[in-house]
């Protein structure tokens, strides 16, 4: 148990990589947040790592929208007294067009839900670590934030996006003891990938040298170190788990 005594908010935490995060640091000790917007699945997990040991609280928040984030960081602060490692790993994937069949709204709403969201989360969760003498963010890209990909260009730029907005992120706050980096998860088994129909799948599949998917276990382990003491000297990184996709 290497997180004892430290309090933790994970969004998007009701499904895939976010659910095995939260449990993950739950079973580290750590107590966790588990923000989302599904409810029932929310609380559904809180509620297996309170039985099964752990400390758990669900909390309802929308990442796109400002207000609602400085809510979850207030309410986390209240309940379990500080914040020391968040996880901004909500995302959807968005409408698939090409830049010129892309809906407006399509565009910004990815944009706002993957890209704004990560600026709302660290906005109020810097504030509160540097009320508690620092901490650990880890913000949840992807490979396509180093590479494109045709038909996702919203997904394609916001992913980008979270690179820059974490190196900049860690420079301003490097001395102050918070640590942030960003997290390239390849493709992952998870409930995002839902819409694929079976050929793509198994193109998708095809650019992983690995020869499969990566599971959402395998992508919480490189979070939880980011997010631990263990990665004490490293802030303003990327690193992709991708099981070979941006070596080829
Ligand atoms: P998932 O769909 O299993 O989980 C995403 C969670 O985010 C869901 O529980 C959903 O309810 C929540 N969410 C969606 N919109 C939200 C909002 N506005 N506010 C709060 N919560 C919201 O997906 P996943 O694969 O676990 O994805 C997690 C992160 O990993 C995303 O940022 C995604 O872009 C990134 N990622 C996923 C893959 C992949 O192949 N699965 C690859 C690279 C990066």
């Amino acid at each position: 148990m290497t997180m004892n005594n430290k309090v933790a908010v994970v969004t998007g935490a009701a499904s895939g990589i976010g659910k095995a995060t939260a449990e993950l640091l739950a079973k580290q000790g750590a107590k966790v947040v588990i923000s989302d917007i599904q409810e029932v699945e929310g609380k559904a997990l809180a509620d297996s790592i309170n039985s099964n040991g752990g400390k758990a609280l669900f909390i309802k928040a929308d990442v796109g929208n400002a207000s609602e984030m400085e809510a979850l960081i207030i309410e986390t602060v209240k309940n379990f007294g500080a914040l020391h490692i968040a996880v901004n790993n909500a995302g959807i994937g968005g409408e698939s067009n090409a830049v010129a069949d892309m809906s407006i709204e399509g565009w910004l709403k990815v944009i706002n839900i993957n890209l704004n969201s990560i600026f709302f989360g660290m906005k109020y969760q810097i504030q509160a670590m540097l009320n508690t003498g620092g901490g650990s963010i880890v913000n949840i890209s992807s490979i396509l934030g180093s590479v494109g990909f045709a038909n996702a260009a919203a997904y394609t730029a916001a992913k980008h996006g979270i690179i820059g907005l974490t190196q900049t992120a860690a420079l301003e706050y490097a001395a102050k003891n918070i640590r942030i980096n960003a997290v390239g998860p390849g493709f992952i088994d998870t409930p995002l990938l839902n819409g694929l129909d079976a050929s793509l799948k198994q193109q998708i599949i095809a650019l992983h040298p690995i020869g499969r998917l990566g599971k959402s276990e395998e992508v919480a382990a490189l979070i939880e170190w980011l997010a631990s003491d263990a990665a004490s000297f490293v802030t303003g990184s990327y690193y992709a788990i991708d099981g070979g996709y941006l070596a080829r």
